[in-house]
């Protein structure tokens, strides 16, 4: 597509404002002295805001995964258990990283399309032994589009006593869903720049509580770069990221924070709650052979809807379609088993960070035109459901 702007309706990396990319243009950042000190103290102040967490938080070179082996590699012991609730495919992922470090990990599986049960959880918590170090899992699955409740999952483990680490990946939803480490009592929180944060990927973030922190001190070692230890009270600048700071990720996350903050935090969950609103009024009318992944609205994600197509052997082109011809690229299928598969293929809209009604209304009318233009039977009336969804406006999110 080689005019008008392209869309990127996908859920990570996601479009990048132009503010962020103007305040990332720059040669070269001192990074010894100068505005830079300030500036990422104020990053680390505003992303703790934003996360409602006590400590300013711990930021890593490196993408998602990053962040997850900076986790694990400072609360777990090699003779810990951790118990992973998978809801897709990322806390598989989480789960999957933990056992290569030589950890072992016992899941509790809730399918593909379904959030944690938290009623499960407290029983498998009611008869540990004192095994399990910490339990782990999503606030959005991306491949799934299923947002787990997290303060649920909190109640369960205060109902059955159990002291284990609460360990939550908020990479997908950071930014666009609410989060509350304080008042949930979350101990770690794993996130990344590239999705709600609208910044290009290469930074990760750990937030701690002190529990979490307590947990580290009873290590013995912990690989030096991942160390919380020796980024907590850096005295020298460099020692906040173990050698050259992420500068011009820096510089964009300075802006993409100034945004939020200008829209206001509850202003942008709310956001992303409409917008995703209006996707599901519109993959509703597209029924029966377009459904969401996920039936229960509860257990959907404010940041990524994942669809299913009746039929094989359509959604690339499906994708192609939209992509070449309507200018909106849509989000692959990520591998994963599902009662449907057999029947139906996937596909995924990302709506998560720089969204608005305009994109989101182009992304739909796009899939909708691809549907008719490849013969791909639908029901109708997909954009105007998503019309007034949009008219209606955003609701605050309680
Ligand atoms: C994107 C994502 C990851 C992985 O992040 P990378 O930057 O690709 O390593 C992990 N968890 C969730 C929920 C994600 O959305």
């Amino acid at each position: 597509m080689s005019h008008g702007p392209a869309t990127y309706a996908v859920p990570g990396p996601s479009m990048v404002p132009q503010r962020v990319l103007r305040a990332m243009q720059h040669s070269a950042v001192n990074i010894y002295e100068g505005p830079l000190i300030e500036m990422t103290a104020s990053v680390q102040k505003r992303l703790a805001q934003l996360a409602n967490c006590a400590h300013a938080p711990f930021i890593y070179l490196g993408n998602g995964h990053a962040g997850w082996e900076a986790a694990i590699a400072n609360i777990a012991r090699e003779d810990a258990t951790l118990l992973v609730l998978c809801t897709g495919r990322f806390a598989q992922g989480w789960a999957e990283m933990a056992e290569k470090l030589g950890i072992t990990v016992e899941i509790i599986d809730f399918g593909t399309s379904a959030a944690v049960d938290p009623a499960q959880l407290e029983t498998r918590l009611r008869r540990d032994n004192g095994k399990i170090a910490a339990v782990m899992l999503v606030q959005t699955d991306t491949a799934s589009s299923v947002h787990n409740d997290i303060p649920a999952v909190r109640a369960a483990m205060d109902a059955a006593e159990h002291d284990a680490l609460l360990m939550v990946d908020c990479i997908a939803s950071f930014g666009c869903e609410k989060f509350d480490m304080q008042g949930w009592g979350i101990d770690v929180m794993v996130a990344a720049s590239q999705k709600g944060l609208m910044t290009p990927p290469g930074i990760t973030m750990n937030f701690v509580s002190d529990k979490a922190l307590a947990a580290r001190r009873a290590l013995p070692r912990v690989s030096h770069y991942w160390d919380w230890l020796n980024r907590l009270d850096p005295e020298i600048f460099y020692m906040n990221f173990c050698g050259t700071a992420p500068t011009h990720q820096l510089l964009g996350l300075d802006e993409a924070l100034t945004m939020i903050f200008e829209e206001g935090m509850e202003a942008v969950w709310a956001r992303h709650r409409w917008i995703a609103s209006a996707v599901w009024a519109a993959v509703s009318a597209w029924k029966p052979q377009l459904v969401c992944n996920v039936r229960d609205t509860s257990a959907r994600s404010s940041a990524v809807t994942t669809l299913l197509l009746e039929g094989q052997g359509r959604t690339a082109e499906l994708r192609h379609w939209a992509e070449t011809i309507g200018g909106v690229t849509l989000g692959v299928a990520i591998p994963m088993p599902h009662p449907l598969a057999a029947s139906h293929e996937m596909f995924r809209i990302g709506h998560m960070g720089h969204v608005n009604p305009s994109m989101m209304l182009g992304t739909l009318g796009t899939i909708e035109a691809a549907l008719c233009a490849l013969k791909i039977p639908h029901g109708s009336g997909a954009l105007d459901a998503a019309a007034r969804v949009f008219a209606a406006g955003p609701q605050p999110i309680g």
